[in-house]
Formats: structure tokens, C-alpha cells, sequence
């Protein structure tokens, strides 16, 4: 803590994901030896820099603008990018180190990292989102390219952010360099279900998840935070799989129709005419509206799904979630629950599936989208899908396995980060002190 002080989120995700390693630390003395923990937990490069911009007024604004490049040892970095008031080292340290186990969680030859600016999309218009996607790009694209890291979206940053910081990097190199950033439009090569990729994906892991004790998906009663990119699409896939999604959020408040959430509508309000989810009861008047946002878990469901944001989830709403009945929790968000709240579900024997399993879709079909590009060629809806599938069952597997074979049977948690870890560190080894 002292070599970081001020990073409370940065502290957390190590804690969590050091704490499980124990037990494989235990049994390999050689990640001692070579200093593993000491090397991993360090980024290999922190870049800050200043994204000046105009606005439609004519003022002039600065902001701040992050890449860590935390680690490569099993291939180039990879990870979001973030636009959001909150965005700061801390934030994006504890991102990039937990995207370092979740990439190679996917399968998939591909390191950690993150980023982003300090920077507040809503309310901005169009010209003032590409100038400030463009200043950013600017001085971004002098780090990255498609065999150093390849960036992609995260909050505040969509298929129009990424059009944006394409084209600046496209006239800044003077190439087509497709496989430089991920989440690109279909008509210059992006991936089919690249949209719906962390939504779906996670999905698929708590269907797999419930699935092995023996409990149908379809039954299940969802609350879902959030109406962005994740929570749009795991809604989706939910009610593709017969269960009855009741709310959804922004950060103004949030909805509960009991007769189910219509997708469309939300997908309307929020992906076409940029509004607020308070805006659903227009066509829904027999829906709710409360404008508290983090009480959406105090609608009772059998399946939470946390896919707005980190923090959402303490351990008094750990309680009430389970008071009222809920059987699992799937995280589709980043860090959305509390280390305490996390113990909290695990001594009730709720079955919980951690972000960096259940939300490893997006990055994984990032990597499918990489593929794409360097072969020159686009995999139908369905082929893409098909092995977004198959690796979040993999996922599922490896990480149960894991845990089963270091004597932490059924605990997701720790066998994805033992999954994850492994893999790294052995490369890390291989590939010496550097
Ligand atoms: P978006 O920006 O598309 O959506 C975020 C949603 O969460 C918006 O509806 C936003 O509302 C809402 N929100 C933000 N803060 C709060 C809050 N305090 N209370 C309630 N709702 C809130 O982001 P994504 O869907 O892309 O990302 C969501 C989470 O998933 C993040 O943790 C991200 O890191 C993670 N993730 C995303 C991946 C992806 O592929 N997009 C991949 C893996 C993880 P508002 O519009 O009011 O801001």
C-alpha cells in the first residue's frame, strides 16, 4: 500500500486476487523464487498524458488521459478504454492488473491492459465527442498498434467513440491498420457479436454455472443494473433463454416492470436517441421509476446480474439480495461487489460467478475480431457466437478445475484467479527477468 498509497481500488483487486493465489503459492516455491507477485503486480508502463479540447463554444478544456501496459508475457496488451469523471490511476491500474487474468482466462494470446480519461460524455454532442475521441487518439496512438496493444470500449466509450479514435490513428500513421483497436463498425473491420459479446458471454457462464447444480436458466427471475453496452445485452440474451428480466438502471434511477423488461425499448432510449432509462415509462406506464439507483437490489430476484459499474454491491445489500431469495450472482460489471459481499454470498451458498470469468466475453471476441483482421476475412453471426460459447465454457471449466485441484471446490473466485494466474506466470518465468 505504501508504494501506492490512494488507490483503494487498485489495493482491493490485488488483496482479492493475491489472497486466492496462496494455495498455489504454497506448491510452486519457484514463483517465490523468481518473485512473481513482486514482478506481476507491477505495471510494465504507466502512461499519463494531457487531451486538450474545444467545445461547441469555443472554450478550451483539459483532461487526463491513462494507458497502463501491465503486462505482455503471453502476448501484446489488451483492454478498454474508459471516459468517466471517476477515471484516475487507481481506477485504471485496478482494471489493467485484473484484465491481465481475465485475457488469459479467454484462451486467447493476449496481455493486460487499460485506460482512458478523466473525461464526462453526457451531455456532450456529437462534434464534441469526436474533437475531444481525437485529441485523445492523438497522443494514444504514438503507444499502440496491432502487435504492441490493442485498445477497445469500456464506459463511455462505443462503436462511435472507437469510429473516431480509428480514423485519427488512421491519418496520424497513414496506413489501414484494422487490427490496432477493437469494437469497430461491421464496415470496417469489426466482428460480428463483438456488441453483444460481454452481455451474452456472461450469460453463458451462469447458465453453465446453474446448469451444473442442476438448475434451468428459464426459471430464473433476473434483476440486471444498468442499460449500456453489457446490461443491454445480457438482458437480451436472459430473455432469449426463456427467464424474466424485471429492471434495469442508469445513474439516475432505475425501472421495474414485473411484467418484464421490453429490450427494444431500451435499446431505443439508450443506443439511438442517447436518453435516460426514466424515459421507458413513456411507452411502459405500467412500469416503476425510482430515482435511487443502487436500490434496484432491493427488488427481489433468484439471478443478480451487476453490469453498470465497480461498487455496486455492499455486504447490507449482499444480505438483502439473499433475504429475498436470490440463488446466484453473475458479475457482468467490473469489481460491482464488495470483498465482503463476495464472502457473504459464499457462506450462503450462492453460486457466484466473478467479472473476471462471467465478463470475459468481450475481450474474447476482441481477440476473434484481431483474428478476423489479420486473416482478412469476417466469420458469420453465428460462427462468432458459436465460439464465444465454447470459451465461456472453457472458462467455466478451467476455473472449477482449478479450484477443485488446490482444495477450494466450487469456489469460482479463486479458481479463476489461479486459472489465470498460471498461465502468465509460467510464461513469465520462461521468459526470464525482464
Ligand atoms: P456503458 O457506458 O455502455 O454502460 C454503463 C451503464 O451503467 C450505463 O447505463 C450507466 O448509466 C450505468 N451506470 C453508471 N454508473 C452507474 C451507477 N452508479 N448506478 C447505476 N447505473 C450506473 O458501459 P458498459 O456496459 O460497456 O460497461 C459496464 C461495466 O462492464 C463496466 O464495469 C465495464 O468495465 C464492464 N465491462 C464492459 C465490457 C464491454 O465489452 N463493454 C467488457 C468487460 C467489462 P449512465 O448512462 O447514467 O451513465
Amino acid at each position: 500500500c505504501s508504494r501506492n498509497p490512494d488507490e483503494a481500488e487498485f489495493h482491493q483487486v490485488v488483496k482479492e486476487i493475491f489472497d486466492s493465489l496462496v494455495p498455489v503459492i504454497a506448491q510452486h516455491p519457484e514463483y517465490m523464487k523468481e518473485s512473481i507477485l513482486e514482478r506481476i503486480v507491477e505495471p510494465e508502463r504507466l502512461i499519463t498524458f494531457r487531451v486538450p479540447w474545444v467545445d461547441d463554444k469555443g472554450h478550451i478544456h483539459v483532461n487526463r488521459g491513462y494507458r497502463v501496459q501491465f503486462n505482455s508475457a503471453i502476448g501484446p496488451y489488451k483492454g478498454g478504454l474508459r471516459f468517466h469523471p471517476s477515471v484516475n490511476p487507481s481506477v485504471v491500474k485496478f482494471l489493467g492488473f485484473e484484465q491481465i487474468f481475465k485475457n488469459s482466462l479467454t484462451g486467447q494470446p493476449i496481455g493486460g491492459g487499460k485506460g482512458g480519461a478523466d473525461f464526462d460524455p453526457k451531455g456532450k454532442s456529437d462534434a464534441e465527442i469526436m474533437r475531444f475521441s481525437q485529441s485523445f487518439m492523438h497522443e494514444l496512438g504514438q503507444h499502440i498498434g496491432p502487435d504492441i496493444d490493442i485498445p477497445a470500449g469500456d464506459i463511455g466509450v462505443g462503436p462511435r467513440e472507437i469510429g473516431y479514435m480509428f480514423g485519427q490513428y488512421k491519418k496520424m500513421h497513414g496506413r489501414f491498420e484494422a487490427g490496432t483497436i477493437t469494437g469497430k463498425g461491421l464496415d470496417y473491420g469489426g466482428s460480428l457479436v463483438r456488441k453483444e459479446a460481454t452481455g451474452y458471454g456472461t450469460i453463458y457462464f451462469v447458465e453453465k454455472m446453474l446448469e451444473k447444480q442442476g438448475v434451468n436458466f428459464k426459471d430464473q427471475t433476473v434483476a440486471v443494473s444498468g442499460s449500456g453496452n453489457v446490461s443491454i445485452y445480457a438482458i437480451e440474451k436472459a430473455q432469449d433463454l426463456g427467464a424474466k428480466v424485471i429492471t434495469c438502471s442508469d445513474s439516475d434511477g432505475y425501472i421495474y416492470d414485473e411484467k418484464g423488461i421490453d429490450v427494444e425499448t431500451v435499446k431505443r432510449l439508450k443506443e439511438v436517441e442517447r436518453r435516460r432509462i426514466e424515459d421507458y415509462l413513456e411507452e411502459h406506464p405500467h412500469a416503476k421509476y425510482y430515482d435511487t439507483p443502487t436500490d434496484v437490489w432491493t427488488i427481489p430476484c433468484t439471478v443478480a446480474l451487476p453490469c453498470a459499474t465497480q461498487q455496486e454491491i455492499d455486504d447490507e445489500t449482499a444480505n438483502l439480495l439473499i433475504k429475498n431469495g436470490v440463488i446466484a450472482v453473475g458479475e457482468g460489471a467490473n469489481m460491482p461487489t464488495s470483498l465482503e459481499a463476495i464472502n457473504t454470498f459464499k457462506k450462503n451458498n450462492v453460486h457466484f460467478a466473478p467479472a473476471k470469468a462471467a465478463n470475459a466475453g468481450g475481450v474474447a471476441v476482441s481477440s476473434l475480431e484481431m483474428a478476423q483482421n489479420n486473416m482478412g476475412f469476417s466469420w458469420s453471426f453465428e460462427e462468432v457466437d458459436g465460439r464465444l460459447r465454447e470459451i465461456m465454457k472453457n472458462i467455466y471449466d478451467n476455473s472449477s478445475e482449478a479450484a477443485e485441484k488446490y482444495g477450494y471446490a466450487g469456489d469460482l473466485v479463486i479458481g479463476a484467479n489461479i486459472s489465470g494466474f498460471l498461465k502468465v506466470a509460467d510464461a513469465m518465468v520462461a521468459q526470464g527477468v525482464v
